[in-house]
């Protein structure tokens, strides 16, 4: 049997959020054995830029990255938010290298085809080096992941951090038993939005499509899904979807 391997992603709130995303990396570290670590970026962005004066422009609540913005998300995802992450793991004993799609040449996407919405430098991901980032986990280091890709030619793009998470798990498929962890601020797949204790505790496919028509189940939640099923499909043993302080693979909801 394969050796297993965790994956975490955590998402944009927890990481603005100190106590969580502490205690977050805390069970973490102390997660046995191999892992790999993908953060979003949240709001932080949002208040550099303000800061700026660069404006940020949301269509149906997704941001548009144009190219003031990609300097931005440049900066605040792949500096201070993946180096101040990397510096608590130092604290907490485990050794962990930062990485954009770029560096090792690990994650290779294109820049999204304007449709209805032009979303600017937002890529598409092509592929996962899944050998690569094998050769620093064999070597005992721990990767953390920020949400940004590289096109080939010499452009950063602007990722969304929960396909970074599905395409790194379906890539260390290949040589390990892979288990997904989306930690975000609720407590799971929740029935009723307004009510924390309604943990949906398993989800099939055919649940979701009702979920989503009859609108349980909606905004960033249906990516998030249909990143877990996708990564399922291709290998990856179990994704679990559950609150920030709780990854230890038995709350929240479980795909399988
Ligand atoms: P992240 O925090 O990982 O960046 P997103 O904001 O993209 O995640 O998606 C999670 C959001 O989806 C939740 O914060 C919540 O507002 C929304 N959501 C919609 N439907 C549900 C549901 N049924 N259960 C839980 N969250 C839901």
């Amino acid at each position: 049997m394969a050796e297993k391997l965790t994956i975490v992603k955590v998402g944009g709130a927890v990481v603005e959020n100190n106590d969580q995303l502490d205690q977050l990396l805390k069970d973490f570290s102390a997660i046995n054995g191999k892992k790999v670590l993908v953060h979003g970026g949240g709001r932080r962005a949002t208040k550099i830029a303000s800061s700026l004066g660069i404006e940020s422009k949301m269509v149906n609540g997704r941001r548009i990255t144009d190219s003031a913005m990609l300097e931005v998300v440049t900066m605040v995802y792949g500096g201070l938010v993946n180096k101040n992450l990397i510096a608590k793991l130092q604290a907490e004993g485990v050794n962990a290298i930062g990485l954009t799609g770029a560096d090792m040449n690990v994650i290779h996407s294109h820049k999204r085809p304007v449709k209805e919405v032009d979303y600017g430098f937002v890529g598409d991901v092509d592929s996962v080096d899944g050998a690569a980032l094998r050769s620093l986990i064999e070597a005992g280091i721990t990767p953390v992941m920020a949400p940004l890709t590289h096109d080939g030619k010499g452009n950063i793009l602007n990722t969304n951090a929960d396909t970074i998470a599905s395409e790194t798990a379906k890539a260390l498929a290949k040589y390990y038993d892979v288990t997904l962890i989306y930690s975000f601020e609720k407590k799971g797949v929740l029935r009723n939005p307004d009510d924390d204790e309604s943990i949906i505790s398993k989800i099939t496919r055919s649940d979701f499509k009702t979920y989503v028509s009859d609108g349980t189940v909606a905004g960033g939640m249906i990516p998030k899904l249909e990143n877990a099923f996708a990564a399922i499909d291709s290998g990856v043993k179990k994704v679990n979807i559950t609150l920030a302080t709780a990854i230890d693979g038995n709350h929240g909801t479980i795909i399988e």
